[in-house]
């Protein structure tokens, strides 16, 4: 498995990067059918000057503003740039001519609104936020941030330790503890998958707010730090940004019941029209797996007025994608441009089309 797995990057690898230095990419781009292709990061790091949000995130949380911009540049110079409310439009009216971009961030993070919005105005460019309302309405963060904050001031040994203290779920402790005795390579990693999957909620959070101030953290100043205002959102949306749905907490759906599902989406909606004064019509599943939500996901999102769906899945979109299961290309520090180029001028889905998959 793990020699077939190596194969298939060096073909990926091999093949995005004959598209990308030859010239082929154009070719390529002009055989197949225009396709959207979007774009999905979450935060943007300043070239200079503070980022409070940087010293606890995952480094697959974040891209470099120089590079984003490199991005959008080589992009902006080869296909239309556009939101994916206006991508999703345009797939509608059966897409015609130039191939479209969709640069997205989901979440709501400050730079967004200080790095990302004045790049994007600079490249007269526009793009989507998906936000998160809990913590733009209360400045209150999900449990994921709280682990990351903690993580950041402890070992993930002492992590599990504690945990073990605090928590009733013994279960979840167990695995942890199972993976710290192991050694597991890239433990935090694992850690936050059993919190993600395993753990129970109410518990994890309950344990996670406890260690958070045990370690004098605040829950305020670390939302402040990470996640924009309704202000800022605001400023975003006349700069001619597109805001989408993201729910309230950022919860994985297909755990919860159909009618918690449906709050978590429909209060999220709410929210955005209220401080935006205007109804959202995009929508971003958190996570973003296709085991992350599930048909009642999709129906909670219809229901609440959104038209299209984003998911984590590799891929571009046609017209002929589902609107609720749009395929997004994840970027962060470790992207590459080769790769991403081959998937937007549709090298990869050529080759989808003779069955091989080299993208996922
Ligand atoms: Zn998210």
């Amino acid at each position: 498995m793990a020699f077939k797995h190596k194969l298939k990057r060096a073909l990926r690898e091999g093949y995005a990067r004959l598209l990308f230095h030859t010239g082929l990419c154009a070719l390529v781009d002009k055989l197949m059918p225009p396709r959207l292709t979007i774009l999905a990061g979450h935060c943007v790091r300043p070239a200079s000057g503070e980022w409070p949000a940087g010293e606890h995130l995952p480094a697959d949380m974040s891209i470099a503003e120089g590079k984003l911009e490199s991005f959008v540049r080589w992009f902006g110079a080869r296909f239309e740039l556009v939101s994916v409310g206006a991508g999703v439009a345009r797939l509608d009216q059966g897409l015609r001519g130039k191939s479209l971009v969709a640069l997205s961030m989901d979440d709501g993070y400050r730079d967004n609104a200080r790095v990302l919005a004045p790049l994007l105005v600079r490249h007269k460019a526009s793009g989507t936020v998906f936000l998160e309302s809990r913590p733009l309405d209360e400045r209150k963060v999900n449990w994921a941030h709280k682990f990351f904050w903690i993580l950041a001031r402890s070992s993930p040994e002492e992590f599990v330790h504690r945990f073990g203290e605090l928590s009733k779920d013994q279960s979840a402790f167990h695995a942890m503890n199972q993976m710290v005795s192991e050694g597991r390579a890239d433990l935090r990693y694992h850690l936050k998958l059993v919190l993600k999957y395993d753990a129970q909620p109410a518990e994890r959070d309950r344990v996670l707010d406890a260690l958070l101030v045990e370690l004098g953290g605040d829950e305020r100043a670390l939302c402040e730090a990470l996640y924009m205002s309704w202000d800022e959102a605001r400023a975003m949306a006349r700069s001619g940004i597109e805001l989408g749905g993201h729910t309230v907490n950022h919860p994985i759906l297909s755990k919860l019941a159909s009618h918690e599902q449906a709050r978590e989406i429909d209060l999220g909606a709410k929210s955005m029209a209220r401080e935006l004064g205007a109804p959202a019509r995009t929508f971003a599943y958190p996570w973003g797996r296709r085991w992350d939500f599930d048909q009642n996901s999709v129906a909670a999102a219809r229901a609440s007025g959104f038209s299209c769906a984003v998911t984590m899945h590799a891929g571009v979109n046609t017209p002929k994608t589902d609107r609720f299961a749009l395929k997004r290309l994840a970027i962060d520090d470790s992207a590459q441009l080769h790769l991403l180029a081959a998937e937007a001028c549709g090298g990869f889905e050529l080759l989808r089309r003779v069955g091989i998959n080299l993208s996922e």
